[in-house]
């Protein structure tokens, strides 16, 4: 019976990243996912700086340049009418953030994964795990749609927010947390890169523009989680409505002369819940949402899903061979962030720390470098600031 170092299943950000990283270091892997790439997934794409740094380590950045026309951002948010923007500050030379969408991401990282040598079994599911990953009967392989079973020294489950791998293994969520927002989103041509992901934030709506690749253009509707519900017809109206109801961030001539080429996708509530599931154990180890799921609206997931794939790698291949400190590790990566994700991502209702972000441009920088991980929240929202924010000389602030 053949066995293979390890088998990767879910072959995106954290799959295909994790796979790369073994190969490098000479381990023969199998990486399978259902999907045929290029192929689409839900997201808004925005990369900050921090990862932007990790892709042009492993060589995939200047791929993913080659293959396209990817814009380097600065970051801008206008809430309730105050604004800041600026550049991150760099990592590694980056500045800017990126938005490529996910047929061009995760297409340029399966490819610099198989070209690092790593097998791609692509169109096929996992539909088991062989062993139940315990003391005694670790898991030894996985066994495909078609009864193929393939055997590995590691199962690592890259497959996304309703792991197979976890599931067959028993691993339930914890800690989850609600979305309590909901998104309409759709790419575009004919809207100008004006060099910026633009957020702009009021009580009852949220709109997000910026450019993704090759010309197209992202743009995203965010309501409370009934803006979801209705048929395809209402929830076009419904998005296009909200688009027009911000004409200082969106010019309602550009808008109307530009076209949406995609399908309009739907994030519901149910898509923005958060959780954390065990790592690992005996024979496997989960990765990326897998693991580990962030509000959306802090944008952290790729990032999370690529550093714990390299983080994985380098135990597995280096210095912690049972992966025996990974989940302390995540657990404080993930710590600050994951309250703070939730507190962004749910309607954010503070005029007062808007303002303050516009009005001081160290507080507006380390706003945004929290969004890299180079500045904790806590820091972000220091006491001295929230007091000075919130004093009650400040709170007739508009809203
Ligand atoms: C609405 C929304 C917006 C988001 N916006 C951002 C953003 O702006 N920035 C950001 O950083 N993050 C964002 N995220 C989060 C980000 O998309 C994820 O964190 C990231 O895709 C995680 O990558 P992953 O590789 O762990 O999982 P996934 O991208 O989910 O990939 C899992 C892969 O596993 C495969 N798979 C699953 N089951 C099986 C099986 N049984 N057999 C074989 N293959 C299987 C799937 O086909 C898939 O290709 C957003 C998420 C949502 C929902």
């Amino acid at each position: 019976m053949e066995k293979r170092d390890a088998v990767v299943v879910g072959a995106r950000c954290a799959g295909s990243t994790l796979a790369l990283s073994l190969a490098k270091k000479g381990w023969d892997v199998v990486m399978v996912d259902r999907d045929e790439f290029p192929s689409d997934t839900l997201s808004t794409l925005m990369i900050f700086p921090n990862t932007i740094a990790r892709l042009d380590q492993l060589g995939i950045l200047t791929t993913l340049h080659a293959a396209h026309n990817v814009p380097r951002l600065g970051f801008r948010i206008v809430g309730y009418g105050h604004e800041s923007k600026g550049r991150f500050t760099p990592v590694d030379g980056h500045d800017g953030l990126i938005a490529p969408r996910r047929t061009a991401l995760d297409k340029v990282l399966v490819d610099c994964a198989l070209a690092a040598g790593v097998e791609g079994r692509f169109g096929t599911k996992v539909v088991d795990v062989i062993g139940s990953g315990t003391e005694g009967d670790p898991a030894t392989g996985v066994v495909l749609e078609d009864g193929e079973e393939i055997h590995a020294n590691w199962v690592f489950g890259a497959d996304g927010r309703a792991s197979k791998v976890a599931g067959k293994l028993g691993i339930e969520q914890t800690g989850q947390q609600s979305g309590e927002v909901s998104y309409l989103l759709a790419f575009w041509r004919g809207i100008p890169n004006d060099g910026y992901s633009t957020s702009a934030i009021r009580e009852d709506a949220i709109l997000s523009s910026w450019a993704a690749e090759d010309g197209q253009h992202l743009l995203t509707a965010w309501g409370d989680p009934d803006y979801t519900h209705g048929s395809k017809d209402v929830l076009l109206d419904r998005y296009l409505e909200t688009l027009r109801s911000f004409p200082e961030i969106l010019d309602p001539e550009v808008l109307e002369n530009a076209t949406m080429v995609s399908e309009l996708f739907v994030a519901p509530e149910s898509l923005m819940r958060g959780y954390f599931r065990k790592t690992n154990g005996p024979g496997w180890a989960l990765v990326g949402d897998a693991c580990h799921f962030k509000h959306p609206g802090t944008a952290q997931g790729i990032g999370d899903a690529i550093e714990q794939a390299i983080h994985v790698a380098d135990g597995v291949t280096g210095g912690d061979p049972e992966l025996a400190g990974y989940e302390a590790w995540r657990d404080a990566r993930a710590a600050e962030h994951y309250d703070w994700s939730f507190a962004w991502g749910k309607f954010p209702n503070s005029p007062a720390a808007f303002k303050g972000w516009a009005s001081e441009p160290d507080a507006g920088q380390d706003m945004r470098d929290s969004f890299s991980r180079q500045v904790k929240p806590s820091e972000v929202l220091s006491k001295e600031r929230l007091a000075r924010w919130f004093a009650p000389e400040n709170q007739t602030v508009d809203a």
